[in-house]
């Protein structure tokens, strides 16, 4: 149960308790609890005189910068919340997420004003009034240039005059409820048009206490940010959970992972989460090796599943198990996690790793077709319900009667619980594939492919086969320096499994298309 309402809250009381903390490690610049807060406040009033009103929305549109957290404790302070979006957002995009949530002010990162955001301010579409400009050099003191800074924009206000002309003023404001919508998070458009799940103070300051409490982390602590603050990933493991501790959070503007890399030799962080793909091209840099892993505590992965072949060979190159965690943007992430220092069983008819056990105060439930509950260890579409799901989507009744009747989220993933109450996904519900009537889930295809010495990124979809209705393609992208022809990796596959489950076709690419959290695009290859 939080100990207090609001994330605002959570803040406020890291600030009491540690002003002279570092809440920001970037690059070599830091910032203080203190100085987020003062930074906060002078933000918070430049809204309010340039019209920001309680309930308003601020668009936050920047990578991983100080000036993100900055922004979205000022919009909280000003008495409204934060729409997060995805800097890898071009216009007719960034457009529609700030139509659809009514962002009244916009932050954004110089070079993304000039390329992207000025043009859909001027066209009208939107309701910002406000634009804020600031650069990926803010706070810094030593200039990356691998971080690609550019000029200033020019007409926009710009963030560090802001903090500086209005140093010491603070805004005046109700202070925000629990229920109040804190930041509107769009899902990440692996399935279809992006919707801004409500996440209210309440769903995140439970989830980055559920963080906290299950990883045991304390000010010691430092964590390390590979997941973009703008996904749920990134907003609570992150974000949120570093103010709440309170302990630094490292960021890197983007993710390089060999600017990653520098980061974790300059900083030693002690926590992570993030998506698998991160840590595959972390383990994958050239000279990496496991002294530049020794300062982690505790490397959680969430949002994608992990193969286990994967786990085991980033265990071998940096000596640390990746533990499992899952969740939605729905669920404000964490619904399951493997705990600290357990090993995840794994399932013995399909070798996938289990994703843990629900957090506390969390029920799950396995359902039908029908969405009646099946008996335990049979396979069905899994049912969340918690202090951390949230009440629905910005604006759309609709799709939130369709996805979470009587508050209960239907996760669109199939999954199954063990006798021992842990869980596993099999697959997204939508990716199943249908050959000649067998059922066939990519994801058994993708682990045995991860087995193969050669393959470092595999993804497996149906294709159309005037036989089948469906039959089974491979992706595959292969380790720098490694070899093997399409035939081989087939044979592999046919070795390990059923004949109607190993691919017919495996095409090699260079790259597999990504979201910015580092999940692979299905959807994207079975288009092609
Ligand atoms: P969209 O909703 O737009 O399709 P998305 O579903 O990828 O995008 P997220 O909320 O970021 O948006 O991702 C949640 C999904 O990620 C889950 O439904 C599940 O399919 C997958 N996932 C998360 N964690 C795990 C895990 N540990 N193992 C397997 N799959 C996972």
């Amino acid at each position: 149960v939080p100990e207090h309402g609001t994330v605002l809250d959570l803040f406020r009381a890291s600030v009491a308790r540690a002003p002279d903390a570092d809440a920001i490690r970037y690059f070599d610049g830091r910032l203080t609890l203190a100085e987020v807060d003062a930074a906060s406040d002078a933000l918070a009033v430049a809204l309010q005189d340039n019209g920001f009103r309680p309930g308003d929305r601020l668009g936050v549109y920047v990578q991983n910068n100080p000036a993100f957290v900055v922004a979205v404790v000022a919009a909280w302070k000003a008495g409204g919340a934060a729409v997060v979006i995805n800097p890898m957002n071009k216009a007719r995009e960034l457009a529609h997420l700030l139509a659809d949530s009514g962002a009244t002010a916009l932050l954004c990162l110089d070079e993304l004003h000039d390329s992207v955001a000025r043009e859909v301010i001027a066209s009208g579409a939107t309701r910002v009034s406000t634009v804020i400009t600031c650069s990926a050099r803010d706070w810094q003191t030593r200039d990356d240039p691998r971080v690609m800074p550019q000029a200033r924009a020019g007409e926009a206000l710009d963030l560090l005059d802001i903090v500086d002309r209005n140093a010491g003023r603070e805004p005046v404001a109700d202070p925000p409820s629990p229920d109040d919508v804190a930041v509107l998070t769009y899902t990440s458009g692996t399935t279809g048009q992006p919707k801004g799940a409500m996440n209210t103070h309440a769903v995140i300051a439970f989830n980055a206490q559920a963080f906290r409490d299950w990883m045991g982390l304390t000010p010691a602590d430092s964590v390390l940010g590979v997941a973009p603050l703008f996904h749920i990933t990134g907003l609570v493991g992150h974000f949120a959970l570093s103010l709440l501790v309170p302990c630094p959070l490292v960021l890197t503007h983007r993710f390089q992972p060999e600017v990653v890399l520098d980061a974790i030799r300059e900083h030693r962080p002690t926590f992570t989460v993030g998506a698998i793909t991160a840590f595959i091209a972390l383990s994958a840099v050239e000279g990496v090796s496991a002294e530049d892993f020794r300062s982690f505590r505790l490397i959680y992965s969430g949002g994608a599943p992990v193969p286990p072949a994967v786990n085991q060979q980033f265990q071998r190159t940096t000596g640390h198990y990746v533990h499992n965690a899952y969740g939605l943007t729905e669920s404000t992430s964490i619904t399951h996690l493997v705990p600290p220092g357990a090993s995840a069983p794994v399932d013995p008819a399909s070798g996938a790793l289990s994703i843990g056990l629900p957090v506390f105060n969390t029920v799950v439930r396995i359902l039908d077709d029908d969405g009646a509950e099946v008996p335990v260890g049979e396979v069905g579409e899994i049912a969340i319900a918690g202090p951390q799901v949230v009440p629905g989507y910005w604006g759309k009744p609709e799709a939130t009667a369709a996805a979470l009747p009587g508050g209960e989220l239907r996760t669109g993933d199939v999954g199954f619980m063990d006798a021992e109450g842990w869980f596993y996904v099999v697959d997204r519900k939508k990716d199943m594939i249908n050959a000649a009537g067998y059922k066939v889930w990519p994801r058994e295809v993708e682990d045995v492919l991860y087995e193969h010495p050669a393959v470092l990124e595999a993804a497996v979809v149906g294709v159309p086969d005037p036989y089948r209705g469906e039959t089974v393609k491979a992706f595959v992208a292969l380790k720098p320096g490694a070899s093997a022809t399409a035939d081989e990796l087939v044979a592999h596959c046919k070795e390990q499994l059923a004949a109607y489950k190993y691919p017919r076709q495996v095409e090699l690419v260079a790259e597999l298309p990504k979201t910015p959290t580092g999940k692979i695009l299905r959807r994207q290859l079975r288009d092609r």
